[in-house]
């Protein structure tokens, strides 16, 4: 049983019929669905539940109505990405806090800081605004987060030790840094969202494998981020264009634990298993769900 512990399944990329990418034994291929066809499918092949954060506030209403369709297959994160909290004006904070309190949700997020856009165009105080707003929330909702932190370990690291008190636990998704900084999370309570990345050849996936080589197998979950964070499609069949039009899907997630397991020598299913529990045991689903 696989749990895709972050998946954003309410984009409009996802509507209508769509290209994307599947899986089984034999390896990753193209394939053509509607959402409703791919849940079915992904439910088969063991993914049994996801996990669906926000990205622009404005989002909000339609995840939650895909939430509401799905309700035993999807739960819910609310908060606003630090990329688009520009979009987000800050007396929507209260907004935020509202939906939080009313939703059944399993946690705040995505937020945190994003210092890949230059600062010229993107305010990071304003950033960090939102980010300490979301900690104060989740701490409100005793809720775990989902911080998407990119070149920006330092200032993250250092405002979540400076309000370790707020912290409920929670995943640094789509880790892609080395064994030292996955440990500095892991100190403060937080696993490691492994996805797509450790599937790609490129000097940052090889910086992964060894952080997912070292780290306690209790640190790991895994997700996709669908409909982006591609692995490598070198062995996927298509022309470019077709490969470059692909959503993500949950169905890499069986070849993701594969290579969890190949880097640290243990069998496919001791992964499985333990994935699994920990993204129970962080995003307290037992309590909220009958998985
Ligand atoms: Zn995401």
């Amino acid at each position: 049983m696989i749990i895709d512990s972050h998946a954003h399944y309410s984009s409009f990329r996802y509507q209508n019929r769509f290209p994307y990418l599947d899986g089984n034994s034999e390896g990753l291929f193209r394939n053509h669905g509607t959402r409703q066809e791919l849940f079915a499918h992904m439910r088969e092949e063991g993914i049994v539940f996801l996990i669906e954060p926000s990205v622009r506030f404005s989002d909000q209403e339609t995840q939650l109505a895909l939430v509401r369709e799905y309700p035993s297959y999807i739960g819910c994160a609310l908060g606003v990405h630090p990329k688009y909290c520009m979009d987000a004006a800050w007396d929507k904070r209260e907004k935020l806090w509202e939906y939080a309190m009313k939703n059944p949700i399993v946690a705040i997020g995505e937020t945190g800081l994003d210092y890949s856009v230059p600062p010229e165009k993107s305010n990071r105080l304003y950033q960090k605004m939102w980010f300490l707003y979301q900690l104060r929330l989740a701490h409100a909702c005793s809720l775990p987060l989902i911080l998407h932190i990119r070149e920006a370990d330092r200032d993250g690291l250092q405002m979540l030790r400076n309000h370790k008190d707020l912290l409920h636990g929670g995943v640094v998704h789509c880790f892609g840094g080395c064994p030292k900084t996955a440990n500095a999370y892991l100190e403060l309570g937080f696993v490691l969202g492994i996805g797509g990345k450790l599937l790609q050849t490129n000097a940052e996936a090889d910086i992964l494998k060894e952080t997912v080589r070292e780290v306690p197998l209790e640190s790991l979950i895994v997700e996709t981020d669908a409909p982006y964070v591609l692995p490598d499609l070198k062995n996927v069949q298509g022309s470019k264009s077709q490969k470059s039009n692909l959503r993500n899907t949950s169905m890499i997630l069986p070849k993701v634990i594969e290579e969890i397991a190949r880097l640290r020598e243990e069998s496919p299913e001791t992964v499985e298993q333990a994935v699994f529990a920990n993204t129970l045991r962080v995003f307290r689903l037992h309590e909220k769900f009958f998985l």
